[in-house]
């Protein structure tokens, strides 16, 4: 069956399927093939190969030997996986531990079942969590080469802003100053510093920014990373006009920091908005609401609005990159 592959030379084909694997990007239910000395590696999501690499279709074996899930169940069903956790969100609770036990005696390599059992709550944003199967809420995520421990049940983390977090980490360079004003377990800082930037991480929830004190040196790079759990509003004075580059990853309230933002702005800083909105006019909102807080002081533009994904029926998660030039 046609499927995207990335085709490269063989000889390049390890180095490859290395990238292409910590990206999580590999489609396992199909046959890493070679022909005419090229290989072709099926990939689950052609639109976030990086873009140095050929994406082709290509005609590929399914996997006999992987029983999947939907073969265990005999039908079709939804999930997400997080490292070796695979996440659920069944409301009916036998349903719910059917689904577990398929994915139990599937070849998926899992550890874990978790169920949605709240939606995310409060200021950290974090969500209750049924265990259906296995012991624990922790895992080791990979994304684009880095890695992340955490706990599903302590701090916030989302697999599906990979693509996005990717998207804004390849636009740093080497000694920039990127502050993190809402860091999590550091998805967005730890890609940056790898690149060489000097970076600072706040964040409200201590247990967050021990997960991100332990991401750093897992991915070594606590020489270029500050960690810090307090409230990013008070955090702000200490580093007037530090920034080159700001994100602001909390949807729905971000507008209500955007003081704080502007304190932090460099001379020349690129902030990372992100924002949900209804779908009739999702990025107004946002973009006055910068112009606002930046106010006489700086010159606005706007370089990118994107949408990331839609959030719920009319409702879409979307980023603006925004230059600030004093
Ligand atoms: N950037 C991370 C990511 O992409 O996974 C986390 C984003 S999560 C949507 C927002 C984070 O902001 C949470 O970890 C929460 O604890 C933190 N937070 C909320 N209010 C805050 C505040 N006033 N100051 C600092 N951090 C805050």
């Amino acid at each position: 069956m046609d499927v995207p592959c990335v085709r490269v030379p063989r000889e390049e084909g390890e180095t490859t399927r290395r990238e292409l694997a910590d990206a999580d990007l590999i489609a396992d239910e199909f046959e890493i093939t070679v022909a005419e000395g090229w290989l072709y590696i099926p990939v689950t999501d052609p639109g976030a190969v990086p873009g140095h690499l050929e994406v082709v279709s290509y005609e590929v074996p399914e996997r006999e030997t992987l029983t999947t899930p939907a073969d265990v169940l005999g039908e079709e069903l939804s999930y997400e996986r997080l490292g070796d956790v695979v996440l659920l969100d069944e409301d009916a609770d036998e349903r719910a531990l059917e689904l577990a036990e398929a994915i139990l005696e599937s070849d998926l390599p899992v550890e874990a079942v978790l169920n949605k059992a709240s939606k995310i709550k409060g200021e950290t944003r974090v969500r209750d969590w049924e265990v259906l199967a296995g012991d624990g809420t922790e895992t080791v995520h990979r994304e684009y080469g880095c890695e992340f421990l955490l706990d599903l049940a302590e701090v916030y983390f989302s697999p599906r802003l990979a693509t996005e977090r990717h998207r804004v980490a390849e636009q740093v360079e080497a000694d920039e100053r990127a502050f993190d004003m809402f860091a999590g377990v550091g998805p967005f800082v730890i890609p940056f510093a790898n690149r060489g930037a000097e970076c600072v991480g706040v964040d409200v929830n201590e247990r967050a920014i021990a997960y991100l004190e332990e991401n750093a040196r897992r991915n070594g790079v606590t020489d270029r990373i500050t960690a810090i759990c307090d409230d990013v509003r008070a955090v702000a004075p200490d580093y007037e006009g530090w920034a080159d580059r700001i994100v602001m990853n909390l949807p729905h309230s971000a507008d209500a920091f955007l003081e704080s933002a502007v304190t932090v702005a460099g001379d020349d800083c690129v902030l990372h908005y992100y924002d949900i909105q209804h779908e009739d006019d999702p990025y107004g909102p946002g973009e006055r609401a910068i112009r606002e807080a930046a106010g006489s002081a700086y010159e606005v533009s706007v370089e990118t609005r994107r949408t990331v994904r839609s959030y719920a029926p009319h409702e879409l998660n979307v980023c603006l990159d925004v230059r600030l030039e004093r």
